[in-house]
């Protein structure tokens, strides 16, 4: 009798708790991914992008492995159960995902399953350290990183990842849906060259990502990370978000590389701490499942938004008149992903100086980021406006020309997003408002027609945003 291992975000075969212990079993092992827009929330469409590639990549490593994907769609407990049923499995096996709408339908499944006398095997799923294992003296998720991360360490290295099984042995065909027919990419208009352009999902390419940032990148990690004109981060979020490789085989692979040349050793523990952001996020997110609409500070509930269109369609398109903020933008409309300090500039001026909800900017990141993550993206976005665990005070309104000259001192990363700035000297391109006529003109510029002029005043946005804040602390 053939076991069904379910995928969901765990798009890889080796380290996949579930798989391994199915192929263990001897049986035939059936792999079924389902296509289910109910459980939790439906993904953005730069993500329904990367879950087209992501699977392409790995129906062709099962099939060299023996195996196929079953593919099918609809409500995820049901569609397994009735396939169990037709294929007179004897077992399911999955890796859990610790968020209320899936568990909902693990609970679902696990039920139907048991209906049919079916056996359900739960696996661990992809965080280092289960929620249940860290929690406050109520019994809920830590609001404060550095404790939370000082106990995660303090439980030690979590498990040795799994190998991948070398064969599959094969289960009859079963009927499965053309992943073309789920229409998960663009096709009039092709909105997605940039995506190609820039990544190259699945497991095999995730983990020579991860090689390669072990042997080049870590050892500028520190000094680089938060420098937009260098590749000085991994890059590995949406292999990350897809499952393409679980935060324990980065961890281990991050520590073997640390063991094995100390200098690495602060780079390393920087990047574990970035991985414990991600996991921070899942805490939150898992006693929190309205993380995306509702404020974790609910003092921030009657906080006076403006719901201005025309400003926040400027801001979605890069056309702020602030450079490093369009740029952001037109890097992630482009490329579906934006360096994590330019994040935090965008968001910041959307919450801030367009006194717009953090809500709208953390839904344009869920449509446009192949990250979008149901944890990181609305736990940041709150943290960025000041009502999330551990936020930055509100009062901290960063200035976005700072910024640029800080993170981008040469504007290298300026000139390659906004293509219009590329002749501006290097000393106004992070504030091009200020140039005189003459510079303008002869680096081709005219303000407020091939460059916008900026949508609204730094010190002025700033004195309103702190006047905003400072009426909802009085109430
Ligand atoms: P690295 O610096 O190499 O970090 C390694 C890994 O740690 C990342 O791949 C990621 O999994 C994790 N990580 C790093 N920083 C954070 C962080 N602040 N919070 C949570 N995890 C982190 N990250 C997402 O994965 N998905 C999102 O939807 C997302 N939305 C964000 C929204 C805003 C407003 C902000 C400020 C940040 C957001 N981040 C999100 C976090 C961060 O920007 C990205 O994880 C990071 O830019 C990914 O690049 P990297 O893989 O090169 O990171």
């Amino acid at each position: 009798q053939p076991v069904i291992v379910w995928f969901r975000d765990d798009l890889r075969l080796s380290d996949h708790p579930a798989l391994h212990a199915a192929a263990k079993t001897g049986s035939p092992v059936i792999c079924l991914y389902v296509l289910d827009d109910t459980a939790g929330r439906p993904s953005g469409a730069a993500a329904r992008w990367w879950l087209a590639q992501s699977l392409r990549a790995l129906g062709a490593e099962i099939a060299a492995r023996g195996g196929s994907l079953v593919l099918r769609k609809g409500p995820a407990a049901k569609v397994v159960a009735e396939l169990a049923r037709e294929s007179g499995a004897c077992a399911v096996h999955w890796n859990k995902i610790a968020q209320a709408p899936h568990q909902a339908v693990e609970r679902q499944l696990e039920a139907a399953l048991a209906r049919l006398g079916i056996n359900s095997q739960i696996f661990p799923g992809d965080l280092l350290v289960q929620p249940s294992a860290i929690r406050n003296k109520e019994g809920r998720a830590l609001r404060v990183f550095t404790p939370f991360w000082r106990r995660v360490l303090s439980l030690g290295d979590p498990p040795k990842p799994l190998p991948a099984p070398k064969e599959l042995r094969p289960a009859p065909r079963l009927a499965s849906d053309a992943l073309e027919s789920w229409k998960l990419e663009p096709t009039r208009p092709d909105w997605a060259g940039g995506l190609r352009e820039t990544w190259s999902p699945g497991e095999a390419s995730a983990r020579a990502r991860l090689r390669d940032f072990l042997k080049r990148t870590a050892r500028v990690y520190v000094g680089d990370r938060d420098r937009p004109d260098r590749e000085g981060t991994s890059s590995l979020s949406p292999h990350l978000r897809f499952g393409e490789l679980s935060p324990r085989q980065v961890w281990h692979a991050a520590r073997f590389a640390a063991a094995e040349e100390p200098a690495l050793g602060p780079g390393i523990e920087k990047f574990l701490s970035e991985l414990g952001w991600r996991e921070f996020c899942r805490h939150l997110l898992h006693d929190h499942p309205n993380l995306a609409t509702e404020n974790l500070q609910t003092n921030f509930d009657g906080f006076p938004w403006k719901g201005d269109k025309t400003a926040l369609a400027a801001w979605q398109r890069g056309h702020t008149g602030y450079p490093i903020v369009d740029a952001g933008l037109r890097e992630l409309w482009h490329s579906g992903v934006m360096h994590n300090r330019v994040r935090m500039v965008v968001a910041s001026f959307l919450v801030k100086h367009l006194l717009i909800d953090w809500r709208d900017g953390e839904s344009w990141f869920w449509d446009t980021l192949v990250d979008a993550d149901a944890g990181s993206n609305p736990a940041n976005w709150q943290w960025v406006a000041g009502c999330g665990a551990d936020a930055a005070p509100y009062f901290r309104v960063f200035n976005p020309q700072l910024q640029g000259e800080k993170f981008d001192p040469d504007g290298t990363y300026v000139r390659r997003w906004v293509p219009e700035l590329k002749d501006m000297p290097t000393k106004l391109i992070h504030q091009p408002w200020q140039a005189t006529p003459i510079e303008l003109a002869s680096a081709g510029i005219t303000l407020g027609k091939t460059y916008p002029q900026p949508i609204v005043d730094h010190a002025r946005g700033r004195e309103r945003a702190l006047a905003a804040y400072a009426k909802i602390r009085r109430s």
